[in-house]
């Protein structure tokens, strides 16, 4: 049956949502001929390229925004800690050490429920002199954008924008009140009249239903993305989901096969909470994946670059450049490049993992 739903999914079919709710229950016993289904749609479309991301935090907590999973926003006290915008030199010695650890992208998120024009200013800035010295494909997050914000950025060289459904509409409300679900649809397709590329994903583990994830992944198709970042759940002390489960690590597996058979061509990762939900089955996930963060998330800590080329280079992988050339993975090839002094922080937390 796998094999059969990779053939549709090949055949460029929009596999059905039963099919797709099937993945999400396969037996364990069958765990690997779906991860081979999932991976003969993955490779048609990227051979066995991996693409290595890195988020930079440009603007850390006291975000106005209620988003229950999220340790930035100021409606918990921002527990994941506090920081101002980073300076244009700060951006750009980030971006210098993610193209030293030879990621692919960059990607500058600020906590914020959109850009101030000073915010966006930096940003631009940073973007502009990123692309005029290195050689990386460069993405924002910043929140709600208008048309001329999102413009703005397209014509500074920021290739892509991010920014998540996280979930089904119906659970959207159960799990932020500030702004909707719709609002967020809205900025995506802002963000591809600008003419960006668009990352739009979202969390497992919300406490969503399986209908709600089934209802992101189709409704992520609707809206025809470039990427879909797949999330786990890495609940933070502080949030109103502090306590929730971690996803169980076959189930995420499930998911991702999910994600690749609906979405066969699209820029599919594993994102935050791989480290924790996947544990030694985190190279499992690039069958179905064809990218991932490295160098840790936005207020928490993730695999090394070394030991995520040494990952993709043990599981027979190769690395993508953003010059599009795939080049062997090499633990010995990342550079580290000194870190700036961070400014200021104040965290009312500690941080796991940090
Ligand atoms: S808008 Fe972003 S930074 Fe703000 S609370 Fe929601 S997820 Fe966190």
């Amino acid at each position: 049956m796998w094999s059969a739903l990779a053939d549709k999914a090949l055949a460029g079919e929009l596999i059905a949502r039963d099919d797709a709710r099937a993945v999400l229950h396969a037996p364990a016993a069958e765990l690997l001929s779906l991860l081979d289904a999932a991976f003969r749609v993955r490779r048609a479309h990227w051979g066995l390229r991996v693409s290595l991301h890195v988020l930079e935090n440009a603007k850390q907590g006291a975000c106005p925004e209620d988003c229950g999973f999220c340790s930035q926003s100021s409606k918990h006290g921002s527990p994941g800690g506090e920081a101002p915008m980073l300076a244009v030199d700060d951006l750009v010695a980030g971006a210098r050490r993610a193209h030293a650890a030879r990621a692919k992208r960059y990607c500058m998120v600020t906590a914020t429920r959109g850009p101030s024009q000073r915010d966006l200013d930096t940003i631009c800035a940073a973007a502009e002199r990123i692309k005029s010295e290195l050689d990386i494909e460069l993405c924002a997050s910043l929140g709600i954008l208008t048309e001329a914000k999102a413009q703005r950025l397209a014509a500074s060289g920021v290739d892509r924008f991010n920014h998540n459904l996280e979930t089904s509409e119906r659970h959207y409300e159960q799990i932020v009140s500030t702004h909707t679900w719709r609002d967020r649809v809205e900025t995506v397709r802002i963000a591809q009249r600008a003419g960006m590329d668009t990352c739009c994903g979202g969390i497992v583990g919300l406490g969503e239903s399986e209908d709600d994830l089934l209802d992101l992944a189709y409704a992520l198709r609707d809206l025809d993305v470039d990427s879909v970042p797949v999330n786990f759940l890495d609940a933070r002390p502080g949030t109103p989901l502090a306590g929730y489960p971690q996803v169980e690590a076959g189930y995420a597996l499930r998911a991702l096969c999910m994600f690749r058979l609906v979405h066969p061509r699209t820029d599919l990762r594993v994102a935050g909470g791989r480290e924790l939900t996947l544990r030694a089955l985190q190279a499992m996930a690039l069958y179905p994946a064809n990218s991932i963060f490295t160098q840790g998330y936005l207020t928490t800590g993730g695999a090394t670059p070394e030991a995520d080329h040494q990952m993709i280079r043990d599981a027979g992988f190769e690395l993508e450049l953003a010059s599009g050339e795939a080049v062997p993975a090499d633990p010995a090839a990342v550079t580290h490049l000194s870190a700036p002094t961070p400014p200021a922080r104040r965290p009312s937390l500690p941080l796991a993992r940090d």
